[in-house]
């Protein structure tokens, strides 16, 4: 117990108190609404803050996990012991001619939507993904034909030793939901996209037309990680599940979503264990009945809850 107050003191000596908090439920921080509690949530709002963090839980070896939006995250139900961090304070948005920078914490929604405003096409395909700048590069986010490998020029990131690096797009190794971030373990702070100049009404209706694609396909009216599984090559994770029959197969709160036959939802207050239950059950009856092994595009991270 003394460890753990010191520990917070020496946090607080370095984002001060009102960007440190103990024992946070960590399902007011990931949109399937599913986690335990972190030991100590830390919101940085500088790069030299986040440098003297990642330094802190080096020195004294303690665990330390990033979140992003959590969009793409399953907290078990343990939640995560040591320092987590998210960046949701460091959201600045700017515009150079063709070129827009944004933090890390910026939300790709907003930073399509700041390219609309300068009337810069090459992101209208991240209109509806919710995920933060960082997030989207960890795992090469896309949609509908695009992907950020397409407009990203250049990246700022933290490394593992709490060092600063300017690093160019073809660094991180970007591909089909991938990225050699967790391999390096880099923590993006910034990104800068290269667009195109475009036309204001077109841009629009491009992001409209997305925008009325996602809503009238997706359950957006329930908590969920987005699609949990990759695409399969030569085949549509969706396609299998439906045929597998699996859509409203439900374990305890967590739903095979019968809107979205690739999105789980959280349909009535679901554990971590039951969604983790239901995503197993579904790589099961679709490998049983096509041979067809799906991978998982949600990351599950966290401890077990203990039987006390
Ligand atoms: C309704 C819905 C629709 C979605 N649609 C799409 C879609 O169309 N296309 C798509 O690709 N995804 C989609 N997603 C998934 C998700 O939005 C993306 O994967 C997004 O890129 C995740 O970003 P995040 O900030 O939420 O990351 P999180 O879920 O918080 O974290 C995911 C991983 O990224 C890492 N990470 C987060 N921030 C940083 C950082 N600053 N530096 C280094 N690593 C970091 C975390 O450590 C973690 O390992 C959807 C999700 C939902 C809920």
């Amino acid at each position: 117990m003394i460890y753990l107050t010191n520990m917070y003191e020496k946090i607080v000596d370095i984002v001060s108190e009102e960007n440190v908090m103990s024992k946070e439920p960590l399902k007011n921080h990931t949109y399937t609404r599913l986690g335990g509690v972190a030991d100590y949530l830390v919101t940085p709002t500088t790069y030299e803050q986040v440098q003297k963090v990642v330094k802190l839980a080096n020195k004294e070896n303690i665990k330390f996990t990033l979140l992003g939006n959590g969009s793409n995250l399953i907290v078990k139900d343990g939640g995560i012991r040591g320092i987590v961090m998210n960046l949701n304070k460091l959201t600045t948005i700017l515009t150079d001619d063709k070129k827009i920078v944004a933090q890390s914490g910026a939300r790709i929604i907003d930073v399509s939507r700041e390219a609309l405003k300068q009337t810069l096409t090459g992101l209208e395909f991240a209109c509806g993904i919710p995920g933060s700048v960082g997030g989207a590069l960890y795992m090469n986010a896309g949609a509908y034909g695009g992907e950020i490998k397409d407009v990203l020029e250049s990246t700022i990131v933290v490394d593992q030793d709490g060092e600063l690096l300017s690093l160019k797009a073809e660094d991180l190794d970007l591909s089909y939901r991938t990225s050699n971030i967790p391999d390096n373990g880099y923590i993006v702070l910034e990104a800068t996209f290269a667009l195109q100049e475009g036309n204001y009404e077109e841009i629009k209706a491009v992001m409209d037309d997305l925008t009325f694609k996602r809503e009238s396909k997706q359950p957006l009216e329930y908590p969920s990680c987005g699609s949990v599984f990759k695409r399969p090559p030569g085949y549509f994770a969706g396609k299998l599940i439906q045929d597998s029959g699996l859509q409203g197969t439900q374990i305890g709160g967590a739903q095979v979503s019968l809107k979205h036959a690739g999105f789980i939802v959280n349909k009535n207050e679901a554990t971590a264990q039951e969604y983790i239950d239901l995503i197993k059950h579904v790589q099961k009856t679709v490998k049983d009945k096509f041979d067809v092994s799906l991978e998982r595009e949600v990351r599950i991270i966290g401890e077990d809850l203990q039987n006390s």
